[in-house]
C-alpha cells in the first residue's frame, strides 16, 4: 500500500510540475500585459522606453482621463497658441533632446529679453541691451556671488549627468535616494536642507538669495528658496541662457512618442488598481477598472496600437476591468490630484502625503502700466520677475506663440506684431488687480495648474523617507520622481527608470535593461 501511495503521490508531483513548467513557458511566451496610467510626458516615455526595452513586443494600454501631454499643453490666444504648463527645457537634458530628435520636431529659442526683478516698490536689478553692461551690473549688486551661484549650478548640472550613463548600464532605484545616490554620494542631502540654507553654506551672501534666488524660485515652482536644495538647483537651471521649447508646443513630444511605442491610448479615467493572485500559478497580476472619462477633452487614439484592450472591451460597457502583469502610474497620487484606489496591494493611501501647488497662468493681450512699475513712458521691458512673495504675481512675461519664428533670417531677434504676457500667480487675479498692471487690457485667457509639489521639507513625511517608485513589485509610480524635483526631463529619467524596473520583474533578470542597451550600441 505504501508503494502504490508513494507512486501516486509521484504521479502527481510530476503531472504538478509539469503543468507548472507547462504555464510558464506559455507564459514566457505571451506578450507582457503593461498598464500605464497618465499620458503626459512621463507615462508616454515609459510607453516609449518599454517598447525599446522588449524590441515592441509588449502590449501596452495608456489610460488619460484628460488630453494626451498633461502639464504640457497649449492654449489658443488672440490668434496664436501659447505655452501654458511646462514650457523651457535645459539645453543638457538628455532624454528631452532625444526625443526631439527621433520625432523630427526641432528647436525654438527664446530670444534674449530684457528682465528685471521687482520688489513692489522698486527694481532691485536690471538687464541692459548691452550683455557687458548686464555682466558689469550683477558684479556691483552681488560681487563674486553671481559667478560663484553659476559655478554652482553648472557643477550639479555636471552630476546630474551621470544619471544617463548609468541608465544606460540598465542600472534601475527603488526610490528616489536611490536615484539621486546614482548621480553624486552628495545629492540626498540636499533633499534635507532649504535652498537657502545650502547656499549660504556655500558662502553667498543673503542678498543675492533674497533676490536673484528668489527671483528663481517663485518664478519656476512658485515658491521661495525654501524649497530644498535640489529642486533649488532646478529652477536655477532653468533660468539660465541655454533654454529652448519645442517648435510647434511641447506637448508634441508625449502625443508623438505614444504613436511611436504604438500604445493603446483609453480615454478613461482609472478608479480602482486591485492586485490579484492566480490560484493555478500564484502569480499575481492586476486588475485595473476604469470608466469613460467625462470630460471633453478627447486624448489622441493611435492608430495600429498594439491594442490589447480592445480585444476584451464590450461595447456600451461603462465600467470596465482589464488584467495586467505590470501597472505604472504616470500621475501623482496625493489626494489633491488623485482619487485612485488601491486594493490588496501593501500601498495605502497615506504612502502619498504632501501637496500640490496652485498657479495660475493669466495670458493679457495688452500693455503694461508702466507708472506701476516706476518705468519711464518710453522705457519697456520683457521679463518682470517678483522677488517678494506678498506680491499678487510670481512673474510677468512677455510672450512668442509656439509657431511664431521668433528669430528674423539675419539671426537677429523680431519683435511680434502682439504684445502678449503670461502672469504666474498663486491665486487667480481680479480684474482689479489686471488694471493695475496693464493700461490698457484687449483680452484675457486663465489655465488654472496645480502646478508641482509644495517642498515643505520641515514636514515630518519629508523628513521620514523618500518616495518610492517601486510600490511592489510590478506596481510602480513614476512621479515619485517630483519629490526630489519636477520637471520634462525629470519625468523622462523616471519614466526610464520605472521602465527598467518593470522589466527586470517581468523577466526575472536584474541584468534586463543592459543587454538591450548593449544591443543597442553594437
Ligand atoms: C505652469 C507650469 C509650468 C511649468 N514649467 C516647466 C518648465 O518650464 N520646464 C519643465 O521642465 N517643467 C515645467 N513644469 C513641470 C512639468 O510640466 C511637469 O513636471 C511634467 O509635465 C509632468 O509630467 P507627467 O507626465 O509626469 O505628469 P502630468 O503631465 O501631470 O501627466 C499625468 C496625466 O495623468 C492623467 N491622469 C491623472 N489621473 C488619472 C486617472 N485616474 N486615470 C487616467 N488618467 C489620469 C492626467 O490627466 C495627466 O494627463 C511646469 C508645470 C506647470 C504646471
Amino acid at each position: 500500500m505504501d508503494a502504490i501511495y508513494k507512486s501516486v503521490f509521484l504521479l502527481s508531483l510530476l503531472c504538478f510540475i509539469h503543468g507548472e513548467i507547462h504555464q510558464n513557458r506559455e507564459k514566457a511566451s505571451e506578450p507582457h500585459r503593461i498598464a500605464i496610467i497618465g499620458g503626459g510626458i512621463g507615462g508616454a516615455a515609459t510607453a516609449y522606453f518599454l517598447q525599446q526595452l522588449t524590441d515592441g513586443s509588449a502590449l501596452i494600454d495608456v489610460y488619460e482621463s484628460g488630453r494626451v501631454g498633461g502639464r504640457l499643453a497649449t492654449v489658443p490666444f488672440a490668434g496664436e497658441y501659447y505655452e501654458t504648463g511646462g514650457s523651457v527645457i535645459e539645453a543638457s537634458n538628455a532624454y528631452m533632446q532625444q526625443f526631439v530628435d527621433e520625432l523630427g520636431l526641432s528647436h525654438s529659442t527664446d530670444c534674449p529679453a530684457s528682465a528685471g526683478l521687482y520688489n513692489g516698490s522698486e527694481w532691485v536689478f536690471k538687464t541692459s541691451d548691452w550683455q557687458m553692461l548686464t555682466l558689469a551690473k550683477l558684479l556691483w549688486r552681488y560681487g563674486w556671488d553671481a559667478y560663484t551661484l553659476q559655478s554652482i549650478t553648472e557643477d550639479m548640472l555636471n552630476k546630474f549627468s551621470r544619471i544617463y550613463s548609468e541608465q544606460r548600464k540598465g542600472n534601475a532605484y527603488k526610490d528616489t535616494e536611490a536615484l539621486l545616490r546614482a548621480m553624486d554620494q552628495s545629492f540626498p542631502a540636499l533633499t534635507k536642507v532649504t535652498t537657502r540654507e545650502y547656499l549660504t553654506n556655500m558662502g553667498l551672501h543673503p542678498r543675492i538669495v533674497d533676490e536673484l534666488v528668489t527671483a528663481v524660485t517663485l518664478c519656476n515652482y512658485g515658491q521661495t528658496p525654501d524649497i530644498h536644495a535640489f529642486v533649488g538647483a532646478i529652477a536655477l537651471a532653468g533660468a539660465g541662457s541655454n533654454l529652448w521649447s519645442v517648435r510647434g508646443g511641447n506637448r508634441q513630444v508625449p502625443e508623438l512618442l505614444l504613436t511611436k511605442a504604438r500604445a493603446a491610448l483609453l480615454h478613461r479615467h482609472v478608479s480602482v488598481v486591485a492586485a490579484v493572485a492566480d490560484p493555478h500559478t500564484k502569480q499575481s497580476f492586476y486588475q485595473v477598472t476604469s470608466v469613460e472619462a467625462s470630460n471633453d477633452t478627447p486624448g489622441l487614439y493611435t492608430e495600429g496600437s498594439n491594442a490589447l484592450y480592445k480585444h476584451h472591451q464590450l461595447e456600451d460597457e461603462e465600467i470596465r476591468t482589464q488584467d495586467y502583469d505590470v501597472v505604472i502610474i504616470a500621475t501623482p497620487l496625493t489626494a489633491d490630484k488623485s482619487d485612485i484606489k488601491f486594493v490588496n496591494t501593501t500601498t495605502k493611501k497615506r504612502d502619498f502625503p504632501g501637496t500640490f501647488e496652485r498657479i495660475t497662468a493669466t495670458f493679457v493681450e495688452g500693455r503694461i502700466r508702466n507708472e506701476a512699475f516706476k518705468l519711464p513712458a518710453s522705457d519697456s521691458i520683457d521679463e518682470i520677475l517678483s522677488v517678494n512673495p506678498a506680491l499678487v504675481y510670481n512673474s510677468i512675461g512677455l510672450l512668442h506663440g509656439v509657431d511664431e519664428d521668433e528669430s528674423a533670417e539675419d539671426g537677429r531677434c523680431s519683435k511680434q506684431s502682439k504684445a502678449v504676457y503670461k502672469l504666474f500667480s498663486p491665486q487667480p487675479l481680479t480684474k482689479e488687480q489686471l488694471k493695475l498692471i496693464f493700461s490698457e487690457i484687449n483680452a484675457t485667457k486663465v489655465v488654472d495648474w496645480r502646478a508641482y509639489p509644495h517642498y515643505d521639507i520641515k514636514s515630518e513625511e519629508h523628513q521620514q523617507k523618500p518616495a518610492m517608485f517601486e510600490l511592489e513589485p510590478g506596481l510602480y509610480h513614476l512621479n515619485a520622481v517630483e519629490w526630489v524635483g519636477s520637471a520634462m526631463e525629470m519625468s523622462a529619467i523616471a519614466a526610464k527608470n520605472v521602465a527598467l524596473l518593470a522589466i527586470k520583474h517581468l523577466t526575472g533578470d536584474e541584468s534586463a535593461g543592459a543587454m538591450a542597451q548593449l544591443r543597442d550600441e553594437l
